[in-house]
């Protein structure tokens, strides 16, 4: 049965069985839609107009998609070919903004899922950006620095043409980090002659700002002491685990232990382990090194701290052991749909009540709604993992400022921005008469101000 079908009847639902005739063999993308077109059921029965002005089914459809051949020579002299993208999906509230994500699962599906779930989130950070995301194919897991610097370059000949500091700004994601940034960000100043703040995520000494790296994790467990502090509770003391191993997943831990809290996992995509003692700051510097600079395997973690299990990831398993632990929070932190509805169940049983997403959309529309229906504080990833792209536009304002804030003063901007999209995910909810849905909260306030800057600007 296609999705559309299942859903109520009306305006989002008839964009929906548009959406899925429209976009076939798209699956993420159709799943990131329909959650959001879900919730927007309530606000569409009130504001007739966005149906008039035809909203949703502009905000389904990228302003622009590129794609681009990216040709670069390996290490033995033999020429590669992969797949460049750029979706540039809503600019009704600032420039394109969002991360490029080099993977091999990388196709159109996943990155207009992601580009979709971007205009929603950059809205809810209150700074002026519009969403966007890009990638490509290429896997740098294995290649040489020569090698990632050679398609680095090679991606930017073509990329550059498209984006600017006040067009399009793109950042990190999976399998893009500092060194990405610093190769790409190199090619785009020789290309064009000049140094602006056309990526973020930048190195320190030019042009990047401090706490961006650890923006995504820190914001996310702001996110979960903002949800813990409406029950009057706090993570101190609190078992939390974690998925991933890298960026977010990494600075989710350090926060944690910052907290009092206790990391009990992580992962990666060969297997996962489980330190029942905890992680301490000596066990995740360790983490860090492996997979910042060693560019190891996460066993090697187990055979480093005794007492650590690791487990194999097992291909196309229902579940996840990582998920299968007694805890009480959960930071899913690696990628896209890995917490299924079993999961979710064996979350609920194992007593964990918080679960925010580092993570975009990692959670199944099956594993959401066994969440929602338990009624635990769960915080989707276009709210949780906000404080990314929200330290991103930071370092915007910081680039066209020319000057730099301290640490603290960007980690205490991040804090309060979490604060605020905790406010309006929260209020909006109660508001829309589905109190403590954080999903419904964010989809709802994401849009309407996306949606009423688009009505203002007119039909472009
Ligand atoms: P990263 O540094 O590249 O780390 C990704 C981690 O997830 C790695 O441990 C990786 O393991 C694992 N992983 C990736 N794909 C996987 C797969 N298909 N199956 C199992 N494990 C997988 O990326 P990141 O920046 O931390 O991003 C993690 C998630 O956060 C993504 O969903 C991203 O979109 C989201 N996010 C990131 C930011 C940001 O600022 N970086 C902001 C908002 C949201 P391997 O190394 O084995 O592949």
């Amino acid at each position: 049965m296609l999705t559309a079908e299942l859903m109520g009847s009306g305006y989002a639902r008839d964009v929906m069985a548009e959406v899925e005739r429209r976009n076939p063999g798209e699956p993420e993308f159709q799943q990131a839609v329909q959650e959001v077109l879900e919730s927007l059921d309530l606000v569409l029965e009130k504001r007739p107009e966005y149906r008039k002005a035809r909203i949703l089914e502009r905000m389904v459809e990228p302003e622009r998609v590129i794609m681009f051949r990216v040709p670069w020579q390996d290490d033995q002299g033999q020429y590669q070919i992969n797949r460049g993208y750029r979706i540039e999906m809503n600019s009704a509230i600032g420039p394109y903004k969002g991360g490029l994500r080099f993977h091999p699962s990388v196709n159109l599906s996943i990155l207009k899922f992601l580009a979709f779930e971007q205009v929603l989130k950059n809205s809810l950070t209150t700074l002026p950006m519009g969403g966007g995301k890009g990638g490509s194919d290429f896997d740098p897991k294995g290649k040489s620095d020569d090698e990632v610097m050679r398609f680095c370059q090679s991606f930017m000949t073509e990329l550059a043409r498209h984006i600017g500091p006040d067009t399009d700004v793109p950042a990190g994601d999976i399998g893009v980090g500092g060194r990405e940034i610093g190769f790409l960000f190199g090619q785009y100043k020789r290309l064009r002659n000049e140094f602006t703040g056309v990526l973020t995520g930048k190195g320190l000494n030019w042009g990047g700002s401090l706490i961006r790296p650890e923006a995504t994790g820190y914001g996310a467990v702001y996110m979960a002491a903002e949800m813990l502090a409406t029950r009057q509770q706090t993570l101190e003391g609190k078992v939390c685990l974690v998925s991933g191993s890298g960026n977010v997943a990494q600075y989710t831990i350090e926060k944690l232990l910052q907290f009092g809290a206790t990391p009990v996992t992580a992962s990666d995509s060969s297997g996962s382990v489980y330190d029942e003692a905890g992680f301490t700051m000596e066990k995740l510097q360790f983490l860090m090194d492996l997979k910042n600079v060693r560019r190891g395997r996460i066993k090697e973690y187990a055979d480093r701290f005794p007492g650590a299990v690791f487990t194999s990831a097992a291909q196309d398993a229902a579940s996840n052991p990582l998920w299968d632990h007694r805890a009480d929070c959960a930071f899913p932190s690696a990628t896209q749909n890995e917490i299924s509805g079993v999961d979710a169940q064996n979350l609920l049983r194992n007593g964990v009540y918080v679960v925010s997403e580092g993570a975009n959309m990692p959670t199944t529309a099956e594993g959401v709604r066994f969440f929602i229906d338990a009624h635990i504080l769960y915080a989707p990833g276009k709210a949780a993992n906000a404080g990314g792209v929200a330290t991103s536009g930071l370092e915007m304002c910081q680039n066209s400022m020319r000057t730099c804030w301290t640490r603290d003063e960007v980690d205490q901007r991040l804090h309060r921005i979490m604060k605020a999209i905790h406010h309006a995910c929260y209020e909006t909810a109660a508001q829309f008469g589905t109190p403590g849905n954080y999903v419904n909260g964010a989809n709802i306030a994401g849009f309407l101000k996306v949606a009423d800057s688009m009505i203002d600007q007119g039909l472009v």
